[in-house]
């Protein structure tokens, strides 16, 4: 009786990794395809605000991709697929394009974006060609670097890769300016912050959302707002959902925030509409 259920045990799991399988080569497929000219692939837009007039600072793309079957598929997940697929090169240079294009679209109807903040992957920066694919997109696209800013998560820090530092260093050679992503979930970067050519730091929203509750993040927010400060970064809060967060990290003088408060991550098009409607009102925030 034990060998029929170890039978039917197996049975099951090879049925689920065939099923996973399946997946994957589908995800395979489509990514190709959606990075080609088959579409699919969209970048939302999040707005970065002054913390004490509620200006527009910038805006934050953020990766879609609206599977035909399955549906939204996580960004993180879209990434790791495409690291796993040898396509993540080319999904890093696709974003990169459509955040340039559409920042230029903005920049042709007279819609005040001050810059674009693009995300990359560990993998992106291991790219020599990296640079000099920046420097010509922004020549096509007829931008300034200071119209464009990576992201790129603290993560990358953590065993930084000698390649990782020279691309980053000539990343902001160009002008363009660099951002270290999730800061405070890493643990090493203390020590390579000053190495590294980073104008921004950007509060992982984990500590954000804790501030309510938490003394532990409230301490650790006002610690990351200080060495910002003190290393002349900006730093910007990332997932503020409350007033009581706000009102926090501003007090605290955090420059700039983020979150589903302000905005939700939106369309090109809803951002502009976003962007008329509070121009129109012309009503910043409270203080
Ligand atoms: P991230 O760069 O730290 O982006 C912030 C994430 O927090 C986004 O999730 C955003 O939608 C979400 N968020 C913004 N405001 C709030 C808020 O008030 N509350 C909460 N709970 N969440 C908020 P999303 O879009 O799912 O992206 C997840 C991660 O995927 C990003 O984290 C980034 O690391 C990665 N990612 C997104 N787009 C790209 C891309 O184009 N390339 C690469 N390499 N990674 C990307
Ligand atoms: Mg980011
Ligand atoms: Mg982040
Ligand atoms: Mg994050």
């Amino acid at each position: 009786q034990a060998k029929t259920q170890e039978r039917g045990g197996f049975r099951f799991f090879s049925a689920e990794l065939n099923r996973a399988a399946h997946e994957r080569a589908m995800l395979e497929t489509d990514l190709r395809a959606a990075l080609g000219a088959g579409g699919g692939l969209q970048l939302h837009y999040q707005p970065q605000v002054a913390s004490t007039d509620g200006l527009l600072q910038g805006v934050e793309a953020l990766l879609r991709w609206n599977h035909p079957t399955l549906g939204a598929v996580p960004p993180l997940r879209l990434v790791a697929l495409a690291e796993e697929c040898g396509l993540i090169r080319q999904l890093g240079q696709w974003v990169l394009d459509r955040a340039c294009r559409e920042m230029a679209g903005w920049r042709r109807r007279g819609v005040r974006v001050p810059h674009v903040a693009v995300n990359l992957s560990a993998s992106n920066f291991l790219d020599t060609a990296l640079p000099e694919f920046i420097g010509q997109l922004l020549e096509r696209h007829g931008l300034a670097p200071v119209d464009l800013t990576v992201e790129m998560t603290e993560g990358v820090m953590l065993n930084p890769d000698p390649l990782v530092l020279a691309t980053v260093q000539a990343v902001h050679a160009l002008g363009v300016q660099v951002s270290l992503d999730d800061f405070g979930t890493g643990y090493s970067s203390l020590s390579h912050l000053h190495r590294l050519p980073i104008r921004e730091l950007k509060l992982d929203k984990s500590f954000v959302q804790d501030i309510e509750h938490d003394e532990m993040a409230r301490a650790l927010t006002v610690s990351v707002l200080r060495i910002g400060k003190s290393l002349g970064m900006t730093v910007v809060a990332e997932g503020v959902e409350t007033e009581a967060q706000r009102h926090f990290v501003a007090g605290e003088g955090c420059p700039v925030m983020q979150g589903y408060l302000i905005s939700r991550p939106v369309p090109a098009d809803e951002l502009e509409a976003w962007i008329e409607e509070r121009s129109a009102a012309a009503e910043p925030l409270p203080a």
